[in-house]
């Protein structure tokens, strides 16, 4: 291959189609067609129609815990969540996340304080978090990055010596472990994802999960403007609901979850394969022990040993219409409103801002073939074979510009 063979130089995109990162996985049209008939005959739209109930059910049974609580987005459940809880001045976050994370504490009325994360976890270790409490924390939340456990026991231990809410953000979580335990079950409570590029696809979508009734109660009355002679007082309100057609998604992406697990598996174990002796292009693992849902590839990318920054080689593969993700870059001490509150000035955040200059996500999901998998790490060696012709073009053209 040639310099102007790359797209970025003039030749022919690797892919007539974009390949996306964690691109829909939908369910069979004709179960689909099926499931929003029902809702059409049934007339029932919305409010805690059966579709919803249905899925809070087998959402509940397939992670085993007390209480699934879906609402209309994970965002919604984060704030939810949080407000309910009765989480007020300071909440620790990570500023390695999704920015909807933090938004979320924002939107519920309470002070973000970032935290840096550990570099091997990727989320914040026990030493870290404590350095960030005063006497205004009232809770932690933390983001099971990649369907990772944020929880350990030293984190609850913490939690609990000073009286902190801790909650989780398991919106990439969903049938992921700790110790052989499904994510969904740890703190008070924990918030999950049905976005379109979730594994269980909702559209949107988004769902609670806790084990304490007494939050349940609270959670599903925030979510809903009506008052029922059921809900604990003193609750603000939303509209958070979820939508009959939201849980027709849901429930039929669910069915499939372990047939979609199996294929993303492939599709991770293809990437490692064939990346494993390309220099500087480094694939991140997940541990053997625990169960993953294998929705994010992750590369770090290593520009003095490939020659190329992640940056870089970003733009070269969305010019071939490959189209990566930079998950969770820049971190959110970066980001306004949260680059210049009073909390996070004069702090650093090394460990984020180093995985945020290297991290990438590679196509995935169900558009995504192993053929194809073969095709983009092809390309990406013939890219990085070129990298020290692509550097010197652009280096002699930032020279004319
Ligand atoms: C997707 C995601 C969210 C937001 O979920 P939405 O359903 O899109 O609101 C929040 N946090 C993390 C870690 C996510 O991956």
């Amino acid at each position: 291959m040639r310099l102007q063979d790359l797209a970025a130089f003039g030749g022919q995109p690797l892919f007539s189609e974009l390949k996306h990162t964690a691109q829909m996985n939908l369910p069979e049209w004709s179960k689909l067609k099926n499931t929003l008939r029902g809702i059409v005959e049934r007339s029932y739209f919305t409010n805690h129609g059966p579709l919803v109930n249905q899925l809070e059910q087998e959402f509940a049974k397939a992670l085993g815990v007390r209480h699934a609580i879906c609402v209309s987005n994970g965002t919604s459940a984060l704030m939810i969540m949080c407000r309910a809880l009765g989480m007020r001045g300071e909440v620790i976050v990570p500023a390695f996340t999704f920015p909807a994370t933090v938004q979320a504490l924002t939107w519920a009325g309470v002070t973000p304080v970032l935290c840096d994360v550990h570099s091997q976890t990727q989320t914040p270790t026990a030493r870290q978090v404590e350095a960030c409490i005063t006497r205004r924390t009232t809770g932690v939340l933390l983001t099971h990055v990649w369907g990772q456990s944020a929880y350990s026991d030293d984190i609850q231990k913490l939690a609990d010596a000073y009286a902190l809410n801790l909650i989780f953000d398991a919106c990439q979580a969903i049938g992921c472990t700790h110790l052989g335990h499904q994510l969904g079950n740890f703190g008070k409570a924990e918030a999950f994802s049905f976005h379109a590029t979730k594994i269980v696809n909702a559209t949107e979508g988004g769902c609670i999960t806790t084990n304490d009734d007494h939050f349940a109660r609270c959670f599903r009355a925030a979510r809903s403007f009506h008052e029922t002679p059921d809900d604990p007082p003193g609750i603000l309100r939303m509209n958070g609901k979820m939508s009959e057609a939201q849980a027709a998604f849901a429930l039929l992406t669910l069915e499939e979850f372990e047939q979609n697990l199996t294929a993303n598996h492939d599709r991770y174990t293809a990437y490692c394969r064939e990346l494993s002796a390309l220099p500087g292009i480094v694939v991140g693992v997940y541990s053997d022990s625990e169960v993953n849902n294998y929705q994010y590839v992750n590369v770090y990318i290593e520009a003095e040993v490939c020659g190329l920054t992640r940056d870089e080689l970003f733009d070269l593969l969305a010019a071939e219409n490959i189209i990566c993700r930079r998950h969770f870059s820049p971190g959110m001490h970066r980001i306004p409103p949260y680059d210049s509150m009073p909390q996070q000035i004069g702090r650093t955040f090394p460990v984020t801002d180093r995985l945020c200059e290297r991290i990438m996500q590679l196509p995935n999901g169900q558009q995504v073939s192993i053929e194809d998998v073969t095709r983009i790490c092809g390309l990406l060696s013939e890219i990085i074979a070129l990298a020290p012709e692509i550097r010197a073009y652009h280096q002699s053209h930032q020279c004319l510009g």
